[in-house]
Order: C-alpha cells, then structure tokens, then sequence
C-alpha cells in the first residue's frame, strides 16, 4: 500500500465541527434605522451622537447610544427624513449628519478606485 493512502480513511473533518457549525457564527443582528431592515452587524455602520452631531463609529467602540446604518446614501436620507437617528440615539433637535455623508463619500470614492483597477 502506498504511503499516504491511509490518509484518504481518516475521518475529516472530526465529529467536533458538527455542533460548532450549528451554534458558531452566531453574528449579532442589528436594525437599519434608514430601512428598518435587520441586518448583520458587520455589515452595518455604527453611529454615535455627540452633542448635536453623528459621528460615525466604523469599529464599533465609541461608548455611548449607537444606531446603525446601512453604509448606503439611500439609508442615510430615509433615516434623516424619518428623522430617526433622533429617535435611536434619543437625541432632540436636529442631527447633524455631515460626518456621515463624507464618511460615505470616502468610502465609496475608494470602492470606485479599487474596482476600475
Ligand atoms: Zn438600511
């Protein structure tokens, strides 16, 4: 027999991964406060006021209230029109929200380089 046939009997991947594939991955879901929609974490962007501005909290570490957003323009605009940033961070008056549209500006300015290379 050849060296390494043995390999092909051994039982991979063991038994463990089983249980691990069904609990594991267990991502957080959180709501879009422009679309309503839930959505994974990781795929949302937090935000934080401070005083009567949002700042944007793309690792997710500021203290504080956070609302997440989809990282979208059309996310953005339902949830100001809604004025529901307000509402998620319970913050009164109006929110300044530049900090998020250039935040998104970047981002999709550097999404554009990336892909026409
Ligand atoms: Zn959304």
């Amino acid at each position: 027999m050849p060296r390494g046939a043995v390999a092909l009997f051994k039982p991979w991947p063991p038994a463990v991964s089983a249980p691990m594939r069904r609990r594991g991955k267990m991502e957080a879901v959180r709501t879009c406060v422009g679309c309503r929609s839930r959505a994974q974490r990781s795929s949302l962007l937090r935000v934080v006021a401070q005083e009567s501005q949002i700042v944007v909290d793309p690792s997710a570490t500021l203290p504080g209230r956070g609302a997440w957003l989809h990282p979208t323009f059309e996310c953005l605009d339902k949830a100001q029109n809604r004025r529901a940033f307000g509402r998620a961070l319970r913050v009164e008056g109006t929110l300044d929200t530049a900090a998020i549209r250039s935040h998104l500006t970047r981002e999709q300015a550097e999404e554009a380089v990336t892909s026409h290379e």
